[in-house]
């Protein structure tokens, strides 16, 4: 065994669950019994490691802000004291906590891997014991100063990923990041593309329960539902449009209430559609016509960062304008400005 050290923070999710009557379901005290007998944590390469079960074990559709909270916590908690931090958790909202947790934890200079499986650990032909023992390797030998996701011999960032898969075991996807590490019979690292390591320690950026929403645009939307959206009292929206980020230039009453909404301080974000590649709001009329009323782009972003990094800007002190800018700039790797 080596000298390192590697928290692992279990949240719940399939890797841990056993089968019911009522499916699969998260059952306290198990997996941490099956993981502190694994074998191969008896092999010299493999570092202490340490499990936390929280409390409440949950299929991830359950997680809140405040489970994110909760996480971030307990990482800072332990951080002088592991060399690396596994957040076990459900694939479904997998994405959304890996992006939040990369805004939340500021001046991050370990490794935060986020992994779990698409079968449980119980089951004969489980993904879970290669995500878990590949992410405890790599979370004790690497230097990988940030929030990552694990699965199926990929190391992505956190933020750039996206569930592409509801039963594959290629089930997430980086469509506009390359992954920082490939691992085959060899581990490789793309050094080149890691964040840099901060020299500030770290602290913790809550994230509240903002009023945001999400909402994709579809050939006959109404400009109702958007009208009875903005009543709502909502601070940020994300708009899913088409393409590089198109939506209805003919329609008026659309247009007028975003430059409404935008007037009256709702910070609307522009977010393709499209699994791959970006907005671009220069590229046709249908574009622009959202950029005169206002709306930012989002640029490359995925829709789970776009709406974590929005809920995290509005849950802190920043201006409006301070928002507008810091939604458009790459905070944690999260986006490439692909024009203006
Ligand atoms: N429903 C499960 C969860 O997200 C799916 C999984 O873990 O793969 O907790």
């Amino acid at each position: 065994m080596t000298s390192k050290r590697v928290y692992i923070a279990y949240t719940g999710g399939t890797i841990g669950m056993k089968p019911s009557s009522k499916g699969f379901v998260p059952e306290s005290g198990y997996f941490t019994e099956q993981i502190s007998r694994l074998p191969e944590l008896a092999y010299p390469d493999m570092p202490e490691i340490h499990i936390h079960e929280y409390e409440n074990i949950i299929d991830s559709s359950n997680i809140t802000p405040n489970d994110w909270y909760q996480i971030s916590e307990d990482i800072k908690a332990h951080y002088q004291d592991f060399d690396g931090f596994i957040v076990l958790h459900g694939t479904d909202t997998m994405a959304y906590t890996a992006s939040a947790l990369s805004f939340m934890l500021e001046d991050l200079s370990k490794p935060v891997i986020v992994t779990g499986s698409q079968i449980p650990w119980s089951q004969m032909r489980t993904d879970a014991r290669d995500n878990l023992i590949t992410s405890i390797l790599l979370a004790s030998q690497y230097d990988i100063p940030e929030v990552s996701l694990y699965f199926h011999n990929r190391l992505y960032r956190g933020n750039r990923t996206r569930k592409v898969d509801a039963s594959g075991f290629h089930a997430f996807q980086s469509p506009n990041f390359p992954a920082l590490v490939k691992v085959g019979s060899s581990i490789q690292v793309n050094q080149n593309i890691l964040l840099t390591e901060p020299r500030k320690p770290l602290s913790i950026n809550r994230i509240s329960e903002p009023k945001v929403v999400v909402l994709t645009l579809f050939p006959g939307f109404s400009s109702d539902m958007l009208k009875a959206v903005l009543k709502s009292g909502i601070q940020g929206l994300v708009l899913m449009t088409y393409g590089m980020g198109n939506a209805p230039c003919n329609n008026l009453a659309f247009l007028q209430l975003l430059q409404e909404a935008n007037d009256q301080g709702v910070i609307i974000v522009n977010c393709t559609q499209c699994l791959k590649g970006g907005v671009d709001m220069s590229s046709y009329e249908t574009g622009q016509k959202l950029q005169n009323v206002g709306v930012i782009s989002g640029y490359d972003m995925t829709p789970e960062a776009t709406l974590t990094k929005l809920s995290y800007l509005l849950s802190s002190d920043y201006s409006l304008q301070t928002i507008k800018q810091k939604m458009q700039t790459s905070l944690k790797g999260e986006l490439t400005r692909i024009s203006n």
